[in-house]
């Protein structure tokens, strides 16, 4: 059974303001029950208690990475807005503890790269599965590390469901990037008749799978669980919604890689998130951050999404 436990230094009436750390104090994930009394122990240890005196400060993360919040521009923009909305991102105050991506398109990256804070660090909305060449069209890592990139999305919805992308082209694209230090936000996530037929769950297995198969190593990867129904149609997943995904790629993680790249794996949500619905998002022990389409075109509401991390400073 899983268990994710919060501590508190103090009463609940003294859970105001100060922030004393965003780390879990307890991930013990043990593999011999069902996810649903995984879910069932989760909800009961996510209430603050004040019996517990004397512990270390309280999250509300369930992993021990740092909140993560990338801005997916997909093909949108041109030099003169493109100008605008990095002014404004350099403009903007930012909480420190978050790491934050934007993902220009590719004729961009240059442009956003030279005139962006470094504190922002730019991403690529796609790669070739192995070293350039004669790939018309294709863009290789090599080229994207050059201009400056850290990340690179892959198995965004679009590229899966338009494009036509399977499990095992993205897992070798993943492997890929990774092998030249290229970090991946690996995205998962179920159709609409897929979540109404029940299999929201096998869906996001097979997708984890598929990236487990390929890869060496999950130190530079992080998942954004992207449910499809959600992506660019104002159906935001209800926070209850995406924190139940989001424990169960967590369980997957734990069982079938390790316990220690379960906890230290950030596990985003993506999916119509705005500003007004990141708070009570961000408040989900296994939510760490968010990549976020649409309202990322906006710098400010991208800031208020980026700070959204306060909701988790809760322990006194
Ligand atoms: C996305 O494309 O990754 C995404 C989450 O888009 P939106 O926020 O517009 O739904």
């Amino acid at each position: 059974m899983a268990v994710v436990s919060t501590s508190v230094t103090g009463t609940g009436s003294q859970l105001s303001g100060h922030f004393s750390g965003l780390r879990k104090s307890f991930l013990n994930l043990d593999n011999s029950n069902s996810t649903h009394s995984f879910f069932q122990n989760v909800d009961s240890h996510l209430r603050l208690s004040s019996s517990r005196k004397g512990c270390r400060g309280v999250v509300t993360m369930a992993g021990s990475g740092k909140f993560f919040v990338g801005g997916n521009w997909k093909c949108n923009g041109t030099k003169d807005s493109i100008s605008k909305l990095v002014s404004d991102l350099n403009s903007a105050t930012l909480e420190s503890d978050v790491d934050v991506v934007v993902t220009p398109p590719f004729v961009y990256l240059d442009q956003v790269k030279n005139t962006l804070i470094e504190r922002i660090e730019i991403a690529a909305q796609n790669c070739w599965t192995g070293k350039g060449g004669a790939f018309t069209g294709e863009i290789s890592v090599e080229q994207l590390k050059d201009l400056g990139c850290k990340w690179v999305i892959l198995g965004h919805s679009e590229r899966r469901h338009i494009l036509g992308e399977n499990n095992e082209f993205i897992g070798k694209k993943a492997a890929y990037a990774l092998s030249q230090n290229l970090g991946v936000i690996a995205c998962i996530g179920e159709l609409l008749e897929e979540r109404e037929a029940g299999k929201t769950f096998d869906i996001c297995f097979q997708q984890m799978k598929a990236f487990a198969d390929a890869v060496p190593s999950w130190d530079d990867i992080v998942i954004a669980y992207e449910p499809v129904w959600a992506i660019g149609t104002g159906k935001v997943a209800t926070p209850e919604q995406a924190q139940e995904v989001h424990v169960a790629v967590r369980d997957w993680l734990s069982k079938n890689v390790t316990a220690e790249v379960a906890s230290k794996t950030r596990i985003i949500y993506g999916g119509s998130v705005n500003a007004g619905n990141c708070a009570e998002l961000a408040k989900k022990e296994d939510i760490d951050g968010f990549l976020v389409g649409g309202a990322s075109l906006k710098g400010p509401e991208f800031a208020t999404i980026i700070n959204s991390v306060t909701s988790k400073k809760v322990a006194a």
